[in-house]
């Protein structure tokens, strides 16, 4: 018999916590780590905050989950919500990232098929990219680390280098439903798509007939500084996948898209028991209660930027730990020249939390309600971190 009831599946740091405090966790014995990890990108204010356990606690008590045979005055409210901040017409709601990526990928499958076009079923996606776990997304995704001894790929994906359009218009064929990107790389590794980049996407896409489906499941719902990272370089996308910052830690994620792009999707075609429940639309929108507060993004993207800055001291000072810093608003990261996980380890020593990434990157991926003090607090940390690591890979030399 193994030790523990679970799947071997998660190489698991050893801490634990009991609770959590706005950007603090805190073990049971009192010690206190910096969280610039917020659950992968999900705890968008922090722990505990006043506003969304109210919203929780209220709801708990009055309904949980009917199913969507009925009407949910929450979802017409949050898809409202999200519909008036953003490109899109119409949402739909999910428990995850995947799902919501599912959804988009179904729903520019159906678009195509709806006008008459069935084979139009493929869908471009690049390098590095990471859109979930399902058997369709881990296609997608392209990552042979994911996809290996889980049987036939699913079919419909083609990949290109990163960023690569000459790559991308090659790979248009009459068979192409839809470009897939996101337009900041997460677990690639925080690589930000170039806004003329995204642009060229957007001419290629109009130029084919198909459809620019975007992953803000990272990079959505503030986390850049804007409300959609994409918003950065001006585009329109068709569809948008959405999870992580939403729930703020409750499961729950959205697909948005315009109303032309969401017209395949009629009664019947496409559902889900949970999704969308009560008790996650009064979380999904007590998060934009503060999200779309005046001033909230401006301070987000302030905040990254002061970090950011800070963070390219530090790379200048400890060249043999930091090559690159990367990102943008709160959603940062450096490459390392040391192993990342060595230098996680070390954060750790600091009781900072990070994430590691893709092209050995840690990601730094504070809640966005981060305040200036504990952004300067992570740095010191982080100046501890590196100098240990200088001083003990000078001694190996
Ligand atoms: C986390 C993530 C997903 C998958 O979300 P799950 O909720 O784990 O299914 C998809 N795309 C991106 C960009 C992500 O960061």
């Amino acid at each position: 018999m193994s030790e523990s009831a679970l799947y071997n599946t998660y190489a698991r740091i050893p801490l634990s916590f009991e609770r959590g405090d706005g950007s603090w966790l805190i073990q049971e014995d009192g010690t206190r780590y910096l969280d610039f990890a917020a659950g992968i990108a999900v705890n968008s204010l922090g722990h505990a905050h006043p506003h969304m356990v109210a919203a929780l606690v209220g709801q708990a008590g009055r309904l949980w989950h009917i199913s969507n045979l009925y009407e949910i005055p929450g979802q017409d409210r949050l898809g409202r919500r999200l519909c008036d901040a953003s490109f899109a017409d119409k949402a739909f709601f999910t428990n995850s990232g995947a799902e919501a990526l599912e959804c988009a990928i179904k729903t520019a499958r159906r678009y195509h098929y709806a006008k008459g076009d069935e084979n139009r079923f493929r869908i471009i996606t690049f390098e590095g990219a990471f859109h979930g776990r399902t058997l369709a997304t881990i296609a997608a995704g392209g990552q042979k680390k994911y996809f290996e001894g889980f049987g036939p790929k699913v079919e419909g994906f083609d990949q290109v280098a990163f960023g690569d359009l000459k790559a991308t218009e090659a790979a248009i064929t009459p068979e192409t439903a839809a470009i897939l990107v996101e337009p900041v790389q997460g677990e690639g590794g925080i690589r930000v798509m170039p806004n003329e980049t995204l642009r060229a996407l957007r001419e290629l896409c109009d130029k084919h007939g198909i459809l620019l489906l975007l992953d803000e499941v990272q990079s959505g719902i503030g986390r850049t500084g804007r409300f959609f990272a994409h918003e950065w370089s001006g585009i329109t996308p068709d569809v948008v996948a959405v999870a992580k910052g939403i729930g703020g830690g409750f499961p729950m994620g959205v697909c948005l898209a315009t109303e032309e792009a969401a017209s395949g999707m009629i009664p019947g075609v496409h559902g889900t028991t949970f999704g969308g429940n009560p008790l996650a639309m009064a979380v999904g929108n007590a998060v934009l209660d503060i999200v779309l507060e005046d001033g909230f993004m401006d301070k987000v993207a302030r905040k990254g930027l002061l970090l950011k800055q800070k963070l390219a001291a530090l790379a200048d000072t400890y060249p043999q730990v930091v090559e690159e810093v990367r990102g943008n608003g709160l959603m940062l990261g450096f490459k390392c020249k040391p192993v990342n996980l060595q230098v996680m380890g070390a954060l750790r020593d600091e009781k900072l939390l990070a994430v590691p990434a893709g092209d050995n990157v840690v990601r730094l991926l504070p809640p966005l309600t981060v305040s200036e003090e504990e952004i300067d607090e992570a740095i010191a940390r982080m100046d501890n971190a590196f100098k240990t690591i200088s001083e003990n890979s000078s001694q190996g030399d």
